[in-house]
């Protein structure tokens, strides 16, 4: 089973992520691990998206797609993989496209966790953290036995000003715009099945089942 996970941040693709791969035992590809992997493993690639990473700079889509490659021709991909954080333009789509065309596969689904940009502001404007111990909090979740207050300490929690809601809009809304074309390229193709990510954990994950399943 050949996959690829989307959804906007806090939509919950990373918990769902977590059972996909214990009921298939594929392993989940996350960007960020394989260029870890990559740059700890001291490849050619690894090297270079480390050079244009020290600068600051975004790692072309010709070194990126040459990670995937080498990640996705390891043993543990034979059964299949779960993608998540790649492509994330339409030119390392259709790079993706042809790079599995050469390993002699495809993808099976493209999986897009839908949650409403507005339910999200909510989850993700929740965090509150303690600046004395670190401990993370959520109001609706995770909430301190009083509010405002660190359990452990009594100190005062505050919420960083990534978490604030003006710049979690702003982050939606760029990351919706840059989901967007994708989500159309993978409907064109016929791979994309939307779960309604705005239930129960286990409910999202029964919707993913039956419709890859089908
Ligand atoms: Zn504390």
């Amino acid at each position: 089973m050949n996959l690829i996970l989307m959804g906007l941040p806090g939509a919950g693709k990373g918990t769902q992520a977590e059972k996909i791969k214990e009921a298939y035992h594929i392993p989940h590809i996350s960007t960020g691990d394989m260029f870890r992997s990559a740059i700890k493993e001291g490849t050619e690639l690894g090297k270079k998206a480390k050079s244009f990473m020290d600068q600051g700079e975004l790692v072309p889509d010709e070194v990126t797609i040459g990670i995937v490659k080498e990640r996705l021709a390891k043993d543990d991909c034979k059964k299949g993989f779960m993608l998540d954080g790649f492509p994330r333009t339409i030119p390392q789509a259709q790079s993706l496209q042809d790079l599995l065309a050469e390993l002699d596969t495809s993808i099976d689904y493209v999986v897009h966790v839908d949650v409403p940009s507005e339910n999200l502001v909510e989850r993700l404007t929740g965090r509150r953290i303690c600046p004395a111990c670190g401990t993370t909090y959520h109001v609706l979740y995770n909430p301190p036995k009083q509010e405002g207050i660190c359990d452990r300490d009594g100190s005062k929690l505050i919420q960083r000003d990534d978490d604030k809601a003006e710049t979690v809009k702003n982050r939606l809304k760029v990351n919706m715009e840059q989901m967007k074309p994708l989500l159309d390229f993978y409907q064109a193709k016929g791979y994309l099945v939307t779960v309604d990510g705005d239930q129960a954990i286990d409910a999202v994950f029964q919707e993913i089942r039956s419709q890859i399943e089908k």
